[in-house]
């Protein structure tokens, strides 16, 4: 006989036929019921035990955690809560759960405890939950990139070019940590490397994704990114997966419609097809927010916040339009800001888009026309001369959860920004030729795929929407 995954069970409900599923005790009460879950959904398949018929030694081995099979009529349930019930006639134990020592027992961990379970902690609903999305979420990924003429363009994750952000990255080496070749200048020598040179994993795809869309037209990248940045926040992991787009003959404003048009439908696929999940989160989340203050609860339950998203458009504002909001702000004039907006070219924090997004316009985003001094080299200078053409799309509880830009196609811009900033132009003579040949308008930005799951889960943090999280210090599993 054929085992059925839970899912598919509640779906067809065979009532009378024997059926056979597999899964992890989530209860057993009163040596009667046992709730059974195999991850499949959210919903438990409750099997009745007619204990008379069971041997004493089986029936101590039901625990929560414990791996059974079972098979039984499938009956209309006679209690409440569930409508179809198994009546258990075989009980198969694949493998006990000790009590005494299983930690994933039924009663409320706390996030920070099931961390440290990570290997455990998909086992609760919470987490199938959250890994259920997260899954959906890829998928509706790669959908609306497939349905709308992109091709997936994988990158290196190994990466020999260093101007992307050097400082940040993580060391690639086969070198002998004990005792690596030196030079005459007394440096390592990385000419005896693997690589024949200093290589890192990447931060970004995005060159390496432009030199693509140079030539197929409309490519993504949806891969891992690792930054070595030292940030302890609920928003920064060391590994993350990023899914970065990148358009030929795209400016600014096509690149903001998609960036808006990909993330509403993401956000509209997960609601189409996690309902369940959806509804258990947002009631965590509801219990979660009733030990705070209330002036820090979310005025709109987690289903009514994606719902919003998908149906409102995005505010499009400059970044001088928000640095005039911002400095005539309450937060700001009574100083309650960490970093107060003085001038024209601050970088802004998270608290200020924060601020932006969830206290002033009460819906996403897109801040556009940055300074160019805290933007990176490769974006197209505007006619002022001052402002680049970089995009951030905020988020209300996240902040920034996309950035990007339209790219600067000229050569000799692109030769003076180089040079400014004292960047080798060998190091990127490749990404230079692309201004030498067939160069074009084109734009693109980098979406931090985990900072879409906190959002679509209404996950406070990062750690606890990708399966084992790597941060400083971190690196369990
Ligand atoms: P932030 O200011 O939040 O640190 P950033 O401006 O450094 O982000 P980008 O280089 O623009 O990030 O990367 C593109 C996107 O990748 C960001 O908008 C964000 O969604 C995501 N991202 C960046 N760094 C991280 C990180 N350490 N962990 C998770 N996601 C990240
Ligand atoms: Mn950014």
């Amino acid at each position: 006989m054929r085992s059925i995954a839970i899912k598919e069970l509640l779906a067809k409900q065979p009532l009378g036929d024997t059926v056979e599923v597999n899964g992890w005790v989530k209860t057993f009460r009163s040596n009667r019921f046992i709730a059974l879950n195999d991850g499949s959904t959210i919903q438990n398949i409750q099997c009745v035990v007619d204990f008379e018929k069971f041997d004493e030694s089986i029936l101590k081995k039901i625990t929560t955690g414990a791996a059974l099979k079972i098979k039984g009529q499938l009956v209309e349930s006679q209690g409440k809560g569930q409508s179809v019930e198994i009546q258990t006639e075989d009980i198969f134990v694949h493998g006990t759960a000790d009590p005494d020592t299983y930690p994933i027992q039924p009663k409320k961990h706390s996030l920070e405890f099931l961390r440290e379970k990570a290997h455990l902690r998909v086992r609760t609903n919470t987490f199938s939950a959250i890994m259920r999305v997260r899954s959906v979420l890829s998928f509706a990924v790669h959908s609306y990139f497939q349905q709308n003429g992109f091709y997936y363009m994988h990158p290196p994750i190994i990466t020999g070019s260093d101007a992307e952000g050097a400082g940040e990255m993580f060391r690639v080496t086969t070198l002998d940590s004990k005792n690596p070749p030196m030079n005459e200048d007394g440096e390592v020598d990385f000419g005896e490397d693997f690589f024949g040179k200093e290589a890192n994993l990447t931060v970004s795809g995005q060159l390496e994704a432009e030199t693509y869309a140079m030539g197929l037209g409309k490519v993504y990248t949806f891969g891992p990114t690792f930054r070595a940045e030292n940030s302890n926040t609920s928003r920064h992991l060391a590994e993350f997966w990023m899914i970065e787009p990148e358009m030929a003959f795209y400016d600014l404003d096509a690149n903001m419609d998609l960036a808006e048009d990909f993330i509403k439908f993401t956000i509209r696929y997960v609601l189409d097809h996690c309902q369940e999940d959806l509804v258990f989160l947002e009631k965590r989340l509801l219990d979660e927010e009733k030990s705070k203050p209330q002036h820090e609860r979310s005025e709109m339950t987690l289903i009514e916040k994606l719902k919003f998203v998908v149906d409102n458009n995005f505010k499009r504002v400059t970044y001088t339009e928000a640095i005039d909001i911002l400095r005539n702000s309450k937060p700001n004039k009574k100083k309650k800001f960490q970093f107060l907006i003085n001038e024209w070219g601050a970088d802004l924090q998270s608290e200020h888009e924060r601020f932006l997004v969830e206290k002033h316009f009460k819906c996403p985003v897109i801040l556009f026309d940055y300074p160019a001094d805290i933007k990176a080299f490769y974006m197209r200078l505007n006619e002022d001369g001052k402002t680049v053409r970089a995009m951030d799309v905020l988020f209300p509880g996240i902040g920034e959860i996309a950035g990007g830009s339209q790219r600067e196609e000229r050569l000799e811009v692109l030769q003076q920004k180089i040079k400014a900033l004292d960047i080798e132009e060998e190091e990127l003579w490749w990404y230079l030729d692309l201004r030498r040949f067939g160069t074009a308008v084109h734009s693109g930005f980098g979406l931090g795929f985990e900072r879409l799951v906190q959002f679509a889960t209404g996950m406070g943090n990062i750690r606890d929407v990708i399966p084992y999280p790597r941060t400083p210090q971190n690196a369990e599993f």
